[in-house]
């Protein structure tokens, strides 16, 4: 494998002794928009990886709420927190899977990075803003950022990320009304599927988490339902049960370990006999990694619980409708006088519009960015 003389392993090399016939090869990368050498000792999806985590708008999540905000305490998940948990749950599965992981962690990495302040309020209120202009739509608006918006480097606009990485993002911003993947002849990649997988159990397991650490509802009420209540059972066989917060955390590993096992062990009853397709043979099967049909109503429930007992939950409806009332106002402050946006923004506008730079202006605030910037425009 090495050559003589170098120690070192090239990236072709390490995926060609390690990734299954179905994982994406960085060799088979159609590249970048604007063409860069091949990097020494990192491959294309190192790089991809890397030029996100550097980004100023991976930065910002940490200032972005997942669905509580920050006024609640330092417990709970920030955009930030959850796109690490989505990442971590993500290798693991392409790790188990012989998966490119470094794809996935590029993926993993990049798939919240366009949400705006306040969470979904905050998308429902520049969708609103913007219903005559296109709309808005976070996983499109990530697109934008690492295309047009972040300026990192002299000889391109953007972070100039291979196409890869672009097209499974393109799959999210192109998710049917109902949050599910568009069923297409080509199926996503597989890393890309394994990033959607893992988005949804880890914000089911934290969701459940936070709910029941601020308050919001009981693990009693939550047990009501299948798959809480056997991730509990599971839990009082192996541990038993030493104090209601350790109970807690243990219920939301085994939510996790739950639903990791659920696609592994269905990606594995068909890998046994299809797993020498490659990854573009794949793409062309029925196959898809997604949970069990024995989990998957198990798993809806759960969702549809925290939808209407957590995430519509008066005590955050009022956040929700004051977050989307100060952008509402904020938006029609900055178009009806561009010169409170930034410069650059102001430069935008005269390419996309005003209403569209004001759009992105505010869509790339964080939480307290926002409320300061409110105070400045309409306080
Ligand atoms: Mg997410």
């Amino acid at each position: 494998m090495k050559s003589a003389g170098n120690p070192l392993f090239s990236v072709a090399q390490r995926e060609a002794a390690i990734l299954a016939p179905y994982a994406f090869p960085s060799t088979a990368s159609q590249g970048r928009k604007h063409p860069e050498a091949e990097h020494a000792y990192r491959g294309p999806f190192q790089r991809d990886r890397d030029r996100i985590l550097h980004s100023s708008a991976f930065r910002r999540l940490s200032g972005k709420m997942q669905v509580f905000t920050g006024d609640r305490g330092d417990y709970h998940r920030t955009r930030l927190t959850h796109t690490h948990e989505v990442a971590s749950i993500a290798r693991t599965i392409g790790r188990a899977l012989r998966l490119n992981e470094d794809l996935i962690e590029a993926l993993a990495l990049f798939h919240d990075l366009g949400h705006p302040p306040f969470g979904h309020a905050g998308e429902d209120a520049l969708n609103d803003c913007l219903r005559d202009h296109g709309g808005f739509s976070h996983n499109r608006f990530a697109l934008t950022v690492v295309e047009e918006l972040e300026q990192r480097y002299a000889s391109f606009p953007g972070l100039n990320l291979t196409r890869e990485v672009l097209a499974g993002q393109l799959t999210r911003a192109d998710k049917t009304p109902a949050g599910e993947l568009k069923q297409t002849e080509l199926a996503p990649l597989l890393e890309v599927q394994v990033v959607e997988a893992a988005d949804s159990m880890t914000y089911d397991a934290h969701d459940t988490d936070d709910a029941v650490k601020l308050g919001l509802v009981t693990l009693d009420e939550l047990a009501e339902l299948p798959l809480v209540h056997s991730a509990r059972q599971a839990v009082h066989e192996s541990v038993g049960v030493q104090s209601p917060a350790i109970e807690r955390k243990c219920v939301v590993h085994a939510l996790i370990d739950r639903q990791v096992s659920d696609i592994l062990q269905t990606a594995a009853e068909f890998l046994a006999t299809r797993g020498q397709l490659s990854w573009l043979e794949m793409q062309k099967s029925t196959f898809r990694v997604q949970p069990s049909l024995s989990l998957a109503p198990a798993k809806r429930e759960l969702e549809t619980f925290l939808y209407s007992r957590v995430y519509r939950h008066p005590q955050l409806l009022d956040v929700r409708a004051q977050a989307q009332e100060r952008l509402q106002k904020m938006f029609n402050q900055l178009c009806r006088q561009p010169s409170q946006l930034p410069p650059a923004y102001q430069r935008r506008a005269e390419r996309v519009g005003i209403e569209r730079a004001a759009g992105d202006y505010l869509a790339g605030m964080t939480d307290r960015f926002c409320d300061q910037e409110f105070e400045r425009l309409c306080g």
